[in-house]
């Protein structure tokens, strides 16, 4: 397959490893990212980064979600055990899950025989907090912060040959015979370049404060998440259905301070860096799948909702292996 030519669509954490993995499958392809917002102006960027699906996260069936999952975590291990780990932004982490509303809360069925700590919160540990805790566990899982693992992996990409192009996307099918195949990762854009009703914005907001004390992360019930970064801890949350608003909410802002505080009350005091905005792409299931328009060969990749760090290189993977059913032309569409 020489010559080829495959445009990604979308420059967030599923275009970017989509991308660099596609690169790793075609070594002679010329590969391509065409995107309008990179870096920072992605809502990868905006992620804490815990490598935790939710227990609502779906791919087509069973098997191929849990495939994904195990498939990410190797990727994020492997970048995790060399020397470019901190450059690409990837760690390990532990920390704590409290609920006092329902056990199934702090179990998750897709990690916990997969990452290497999984175990219920001793009754000491459970009065870490104050809260009056019933449930808990204590995990150790993997952190990716966007704001270093994109530069690294654009980086990586262009070393490798790829080229990057900034620039909006009016339709899919505009590409014409310009490349051979077009990978659509282009998160909640694709609601408009598809047409596609599933996909649904969960608003999110997060504070980043200074606390460099804080190395473990906590997750409390009504989406409270204390989580330590790379140079800021990561203060959520909420989730809110359907909602476009990617302005900050002062009140939002408030709630998130007050909860995370009094989950950790070390916090009190802690300078804040910033607030930012993101809207998840949510669908039910994630769509990773071929498709041709107008001629065009398509894979799509989109719809992560709040997994999308966690669950990127996994879906990035099954994505190039369309591609190559595409290009070798015995593709059932
Ligand atoms: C507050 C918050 C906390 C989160 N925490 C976590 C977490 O801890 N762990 C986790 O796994 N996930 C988390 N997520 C979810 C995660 O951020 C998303 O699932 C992920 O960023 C989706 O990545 P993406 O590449 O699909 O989309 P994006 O990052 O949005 O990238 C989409 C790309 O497509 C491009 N694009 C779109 N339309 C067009 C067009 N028409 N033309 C050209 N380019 C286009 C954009 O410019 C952009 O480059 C969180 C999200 C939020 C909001």
């Amino acid at each position: 397959m020489d010559n080829l030519k495959i445009a990604v669509v979308g420059a967030g954490v599923v275009g970017a490893t989509t991308a660099v993995e596609l690169q790793k499958l075609f070594r002679n392809a010329n590969v391509h990212i065409i995107a309008d917002k990179f870096d920072i102006q992605t809502t990868s960027d905006v992620a804490a980064g815990v490598f935790r699906p939710g227990t609502s996260f779906a791919g087509p069936n069973e098997d191929i979600t849990r495939k994904w999952i195990i498939d990410s975590y190797n990727y994020w291990d492997d970048i995790k055990n060399t020397r470019e780990a901190s450059k690409a932004g990837v760690a390990e982490i532990s920390g704590y899950i409290f609920s006092s509303t329902h056990p199934g809360i702090v179990r998750n069925h897709y990690i916990e025989k997969l990452v290497p700590v999984y175990r219920a919160a001793t009754e000491d540990e459970l009065s870490l907090c104050p809260g009056n805790w019933k449930y808990g566990s204590f995990f150790t899982t993997l952190l990716t912060s966007c704001s270093l693992y994109l530069p690294w992996a654009y980086a990586n990409f262009r070393n490798a040959g790829g080229r990057t192009i900034q620039k909006e996307i009016g339709s899919l099918s505009s590409f014409g015979a310009e490349y051979d195949v077009v990978v659509n990762c282009t998160g909640l854009g694709a609601k408009y370049l598809c047409n596609d009703y599933k996909l649904v914005p969960i608003r999110g907001q997060v504070l980043k404060v200074e606390a460099p004390w804080l190395k473990t992360f906590f997750y409390g019930d009504y989406d409270t998440y204390i989580v330590p970064g790379f140079d800021s801890v990561t203060l959520g949350g909420c989730r809110q259905y359907d909602s476009y608003d990617c302005a900050i909410n002062r009140y939002d802002g408030l709630a998130i301070k007050e909860r995370c505080e009094t989950l950790v009350p070390s916090l009190r005091g802690a300078k804040i860096i910033t607030q930012r905005v993101g809207l998840r792409p949510h669908r039910d299931p994630v769509r990773v799948e071929k498709d041709v328009h107008n001629r065009v060969k398509i894979v799509h990749n989109y719809g992560h909702g709040g997994y999308g760090v966690t669950t990127a290189p996994g879906t990035a993977r099954y994505a190039c292996s369309l591609v190559r059913e595409l290009l070798l032309g015995n593709s059932k569409l």
